[in-house]
């Protein structure tokens, strides 16, 4: 799937830059975005993507301070590298801002707030002016056109502006960098901004994430580490067209979050399914279910990053977690090290449905209780592709949804249920 970025959300601030062309520059290097008019609610709207590109920048100032780091890494735990911490906390407080501007965006245009779509649309215009803010604020405008484009389909007739991605987005940073690198020093004599990079530097000091991508025990979830009562359930092997979306619907008939563990080979072949998981969490299982400890290099590329590509792709994200095929390879360095450097987080899980072998689902679905009642939390592992696992699923959903109620048990797709990780 390509991204575009529709006119829906380019017209009018084309139109915007053209007859508002007064930009008033700042005296941080042109990085504060100046409101022209000030009504509150524009003014809030605006300030949401000026402090998106604040966090941005603070995020480049720990990754130049990690890069710098990594001339003397000895190979040691990721977080003991100087930014490493820091850019974890930069990143998920970058994702929620994203997440807050682009749902804000949806939500006026749905009430018709002419205060709020303006003051994004004027920040973003000026942003879109100014290569070098482009390309930090990328991630943002790719994922406004993509909730844009879900929301309203865009029609045959609309046409599409080229988006800004792939090879212009490389080019664009390469261009720019010697103009982040100045904007980033004119930031850094700002004490505001210095005070995000300390306060974000205490916090990461004081309360280290314990879950994020590396090769240790830090980037490997297995579930055991969740609070008591906390589950994430997990889906393996798919999509499959023909059980994936009755897998789906019985998700949502019950209200259980999961998170799904797909193959390369089959996403890339069935971006249709894919898109009908709208909702749910979807991660990497690799490219065609190799068990990569068998595997050179070529083959650990092809499995592992480029996998990751075709994902992200077709998922419209970059896949936060990786699941080994039969786990093969958790205990080995070289294959973790891949993972984490990939981004992903690798995820564990500490009940097994078995599903693979037992087709009968009144005995898969007391396997899991029997487990899910031993360990009190965790990860269940089950597969989307096989018709008696939709069926032994939605007897467990039924439980599941009645235990959600009296509160005895909370359901959590990965990305949050690491959050509960203390
Ligand atoms: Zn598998």
């Amino acid at each position: 799937m390509k991204f575009k970025l529709s006119l829906l959300l380019l017209a009018p601030l084309l139109a915007f830059s053209c007859s508002h062309g007064n930009r008033v520059p700042s005296s941080e290097g042109g990085l504060s975005l100046r409101p022209p008019v000030t009504h509150p609610d524009e003014r809030a709207a605006r300030q949401k993507v000026e402090d998106l590109l604040r966090l941005r920048y603070r995020a480049q100032y720990h990754l130049n301070e990690f890069d710098r780091a990594l001339i003397n890494d000895k190979g040691d735990d990721l977080f003991s590298i100087p930014g490493y911490a820091e850019l974890q906390e930069a990143r998920a407080e970058i994702e929620n801002a994203q997440h807050d501007i682009s749902a804000t965006y949806i939500k006026a245009r749905k009430e018709n707030n002419q205060r709020v779509i303006f003051g994004i649309q004027s920040a973003l215009s000026e942003v879109q002016a100014d290569a070098s803010k482009k390309v930090m604020l990328n991630d943002l405008l790719v994922e406004m056109s993509q909730d844009l484009e879900s929301e309203k389909p865009s029609s045959s007739e609309e046409s599409l502006v080229a988006p800004f991605e792939g090879d212009a987005l490389v080019n664009a940073a390469v261009d720019n960098e010697a103009k982040i690198s100045d904007n980033l020093n004119a930031l850094m004599k700002d004490a505001s901004f210095m005070k995000q990079v300390t306060d974000a530097r205490k916090n990461a000091d004081r309360e280290p994430q314990s879950i994020a991508p590396s090769p240790g025990k830090s980037g490997n979830v297995t579930g055991n580490e969740f609070p008591s009562g906390v589950w994430a359930i997990t889906y393996d092997d798919g999509p499959s067209g023909k059980t994936s979306p009755l897998v789906f619907q019985n998700l949502r008939t019950y209200g259980i979050p999961a998170t799904f563990f797909w193959l390369a080979k089959n996403t890339a072949a069935m971006p249709g399914v894919v898109k009908q998981a709208s909702g749910f969490e979807l991660a990497n299982h690799s490219y065609t279910h190799a068990q990569l400890t068998k595997l050179g290099s070529a083959g650990l590329q092809k499995e592992i990053v480029k996998s990751t590509q075709v994902h992200t792709g077709v998922y419209g994200y970059r896949p936060k977690f990786f699941r080994l095929p039969y786990g093969a390879g958790v205990n080995s360095s070289k294959i973790r090290s891949l993972i984490a450097a990939q981004g992903m987080v690798h995820v564990f899980w500490n009940v097994d449905s078995l599903d693979w072998q037992d087709k009968n689902p009144p005995k898969i679905v007391n396997r899991v209780n029997l487990q899910m009642k031993a360990r009190g939390r965790g990860v269940v592992l089950f597969h989307d592709i096989h018709p008696t696992t939709v069926t032994a699923t939605k007897t467990l959903m039924q439980q599941w949804q009645a235990e959600k109620q009296q509160g005895k048990r909370r359901f959590l797709k990965m990305s949050d249920a690491i959050k509960l990780v203390p």
